[in-house]
């Protein structure tokens, strides 16, 4: 048993970018680090420096071809018209980009580390991972490699048997639930929002039994997300008595994300990591999307500080306060005028409201399907 909640980071994703206009040219995870670090978060002794996997760990669910691919086309900063085809590298939404293989990597390495270091129980944090769009032989949604995928390989081959995977992006983990559907020893539970791409993860979708997909209108708040963890997270992942819980944590269903269209404060993410904790005896916390740079930080630091049990405080110490004040957001009006708040804390405003009619009965049939 891991005698402190461990954080799983790398210097590599600092200064990293998928390029100018990509969504994900914004810094995430050094953010987390460094606010952390200036809370005094982070000694010594919870963090870990990820690993980076190397091919022979990533071919336990990818295709050789396809991580012979990701390092070739690393190498040679280009591909081949036949590589993008058969491997969808180097398209607009996956491009070609210096540390093409070595971050997507480094985090896989993180989730695959989590799993060894979680064998005798105990929570781990990585919040580099969380890339559950990709495919075992090619990218998909910004995610080159499927760390969660390979957590859970990790975890199942290191003593934990039945593994639930709680997913709250705003978008669905079509990934994740091609790599398990039908295994009678895995609970996928995806709450995204209908009708954004992939636009899998339908209701009546369950992937052969495995998966609850809980598709949610556009505004879904946090008294709506309060009744989908209460009313069918909690009670189909006690039933399942999980030996391992991976939360995979993506900030993108926040109000301030400039992609989906939810309306959740990070008051959400943070309390659906507190009920899960002691739910089994593992938790491993990922993290995934997320493309506004301040709600990131500040939405995957309140995690950590979740995890531990640390106060979040009202106002952030001056050295946080600088973390936050330096970050920038070309390229994005939400970036030319940011509100004082995202730089003087790390909670939101609670952003509740009405429980829809449509949300009840969803969560009402899935509930019902699984019999808890
Ligand atoms: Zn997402």
């Amino acid at each position: 048993m891991l005698a402190r909640p461990l954080f799983i980071g790398s210097e590599i994703y600092r200064g990293s970018s998928y390029g100018g206009t990509h969504p994900l040219r914004v810094p995430r995870v050094s953010t987390v680090m460094d606010l952390s670090r200036a809370l005094g978060w982070l000694p010594a002794g919870a963090y870990v420096n990820s690993p980076r996997a190397k091919p022979a760990v990533l071919t336990a669910w990818h295709t050789p071809e396809y991580v012979a691919a990701l390092q070739a086309a690393e190498a040679a900063q280009a591909v081949t018209g036949a590589v993008r085809a058969r491997h969808h590298l180097g398209t607009i939404s996956n491009p070609v980009f210096p540390e093409i293989f070595r971050r997507p990597a480094t985090a896989a390495g993180g989730s695959v580390l989590a799993g060894e270091l979680l064998a005798d129980g105990g929570i781990v944090y990585n919040p580099a991972g969380g890339t559950h769009h990709g495919m075992p032989d090619r990218a998909n949604g910004f995610c080159y490699l499927n760390d969660p995928v390979l957590a859970m390989l990790s975890l199942r081959h290191h003593g934990a048997q039945r593994i639930a995977y709680v997913d709250i992006d705003a978008h669905h983990a079509d990934g994740v639930e091609h790599g398990f559907a039908g295994d009678a020893d895995v609970l996928m539970i995806s709450v995204h929002e209908e009708n954004l791409w992939p636009k899998t993860g339908r209701l009546t979708e369950d992937a052969g039994g495995s998966a609850l997909n809980l598709p949610v209108p556009r505004g879904f708040n946090d008294d709506e997300m309060a009744h989908a963890r209460d009313g069918l997270i909690l009670p189909a992942v006690a039933a399942f008595a999980p030996d391992a819980i991976v939360l995979q944590c993506g900030a993108d269903a926040v109000s301030e994300d400039p992609l989906p269209h939810l309306d959740l404060s990070n008051n959400a993410h943070w309390a659906v990591v507190r009920a899960l904790m002691g739910m089994a005896p593992r938790l491993l916390v990922l993290g995934g999307g997320g493309y506004n740079p301040w709600s990131v930080g500040r939405l995957w630091t309140g995690v950590w500080a979740a995890l531990n049990g640390f106060e979040v405080p009202e106002r952030l110490p001056a050295e946080g306060e600088d973390v936050l004040r330096g970050l920038e957001f070309n390229g994005n009006r939400l970036g030319r005028n940011p509100p004082e708040h995202w730089f003087t804390t790390l909670r939101d405003q609670p952003r509740g409201g009405n429980v829809r009619q449509e949300i009840r009965e969803r969560v009402a049939y899935l509930r019902a399907r699984r019999g808890v």
